[in-house]
């Protein structure tokens, strides 16, 4: 084992040290930063000022991961890390930003604590994750430059421009013929972004700026390209071979393949884009049809069959007619999940004030709705895209909506007069992270006993 000895006198705190992973940030400016070098650091420190002689407190070990670390109490008092008591011998994992707070004995108030801070990944560290690529390897066959916005085929898994692809799909399509890969003709049933390649794509052009392409042809290609969802694309009989199962359901993917509705039919050449609540398919629709979720921008085809005047599937899936309801209009008798953070004793604190309230679920939610709609509420933190867009009239998918109702009774619970709260849940005092506390996921205690329907007072890094 190697052991570091951490405890930097002052006099030596100014030189820094290239090896320096990372630090344990003291509260109090009197201190110095302890430095970690070793992946695996004794770290010996005095508590208090007054205090002269050191005593061994942790040792911290470097995680695999190289981000996190194993924080290991070598005392017998107790530490709180990131609001979580770790006894003597006990251990924890502490990431960029945990907070640690030695000789923790009650509220935690007015002690020393530490933030422990991951240094920037150095060179040395760089090295073990490189990768060799060539940029041969990264280029679209159909404009021959490194890829831009990359999208992947399937079943051949070849990668394009997506401007490129785009066009080429359009282009099969009007001829009404299977789409073929650009590259090796086999017949395409799949296309989406892949946000693996593009990730690298970028790191290519970073490296090499020769390989970037003026920002006159990005705009170009931009325009052409229209994959923004997963795409299945349907192919036609004549194609398939006879010996694949099902192959008969799979000629037909949605109910406009089989009827038309609203003036639309597919056709054996139309792409599909699957849902992401109900997994069923509908036609990729070029003008202004809403097939996506506001909230999210995820394929959603609630919104789809509601334009379409669809409200059953019969035999195809699709999303239950509850959520092809504008948000005004739906229906809620059971707490979302996703309320309150998830945190079922708040959750259950709101239905009980609700109850002593003499109203209903759906009446409260009708009423923040409204005030939602007359822009009575600051909607910054509202956890959706485009959350100035929603309103009364909006189509979200289920999850989307969860999420708006949890920013209603957020409201509701944070301007609700305080005697429809039970004396308990009133004598709570707040957690110093309010909704964004992470302790409140994992430790049952923590989430009973604090009061989470706040804004975080500290902790910015949460
Ligand atoms: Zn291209
Ligand atoms: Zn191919
Ligand atoms: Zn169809
Ligand atoms: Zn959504
Ligand atoms: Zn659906
Ligand atoms: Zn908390």
């Amino acid at each position: 084992m190697e052991r570091g000895e951490s405890s930097t006198p002052p006099s030596n705190s100014s030189v820094s040290n290239d090896n320096v992973w990372a630090k344990l940030v003291p509260s109090d400016s009197r201190y110095s930063d302890i430095e970690l070098t070793s992946n695996e650091t004794l770290v010996c420190s005095e508590i208090s000022i007054s205090s002269s002689g050191k005593s061994e407190w942790c040792r911290i070990t470097r995680n695999m991961d190289l981000v996190s670390a194993t924080f290991h109490n070598r005392r017998g008092n107790k530490v709180l890390v990131d609001e979580i008591v770790v006894r003597g011998d006990d251990t924890a994992v502490i990431r960029c930003g945990s907070e640690i707070i030695p000789g923790f004995s009650g509220d935690g108030e007015g002690l020393l604590r530490y933030r422990f801070k991951v240094m920037p990944a150095q060179e040395s560290d760089k090295k073990q994750l490189n990768i060799v690529l060539d940029a041969e390897h990264a280029k679209c066959s159909i404009c021959l430059n490194v890829w831009h916005d990359v999208v992947t085929v399937a079943p051949c898994l070849h990668n394009f421009c997506n401007g490129c692809f785009s066009e080429w799909l359009r282009r099969s399509q009007e001829k009404r013929a299977d789409v073929l890969c650009p590259q090796c003709r086999s017949v395409v049933q799949f296309v989406g972004r892949n946000h693996f390649l593009h990730g690298i794509e970028e790191d290519l052009l970073q490296a090499d700026d020769s390989l970037r392409r003026s920002a006159e042809e990005i705009a170009v290609l931009d325009s052409y390209a229209s994959i923004r969802s997963p795409l299945v694309m349907s192919t036609s009989r004549r194609k398939r071979s006879r010996s694949v199962p099902d192959n008969e359901n799979r000629e037909v993917a949605c109910r406009q393949c089989a009827t038309e509705f609203a003036g639309y039919k597919c056709n054996p050449s139309t792409v599909h884009l699957q849902c992401h609540g109900c997994g069923g398919m509908m036609p990729s629709r070029t003008n202004n049809v809403p097939q996506q979720c506001l909230g999210c921008d995820r394929a959603f085809c609630g919104a789809y069959w509601h334009a379409q005047g669809v409200a059953r599937g019969d035999a195809y899936p699709i999303c239950s007619p509850e959520t092809f309801q504008p948000i005004a209009e739906r229906i809620t008798t059971r707490m979302p999940f996703w309320v309150h953070e998830k945190n079922r004793h708040e959750q259950d604190i709101t239905e009980s004030c609700i109850q002593r309230m003499g109203s209903s679920l759906q009446d409260v939610i009708s009423e923040w709705v409204t005030k939602m709609e007359n822009q009575e509420l600051d909607r910054t933190f509202m956890q959706l895209n485009h959350a100035e867009l929603i309103t009364a009239r909006t189509h979200t998918c289920n999850d989307c909506y969860g999420k708006i109702v949890s920013f209603l009774l957020y409201w509701f619970r944070i301007t609700m007069p305080m005697r429809f709260l039970s004396p308990e849940a009133s004598q709570r005092e707040d957690c110093w992270y309010g909704y964004a506390c992470r302790t409140q996921h994992h430790n049952e205690e923590h989430a009973r006993k604090r009061n989470h329907v706040c804004r975080p007072t500290r902790g910015t890094h949460r």
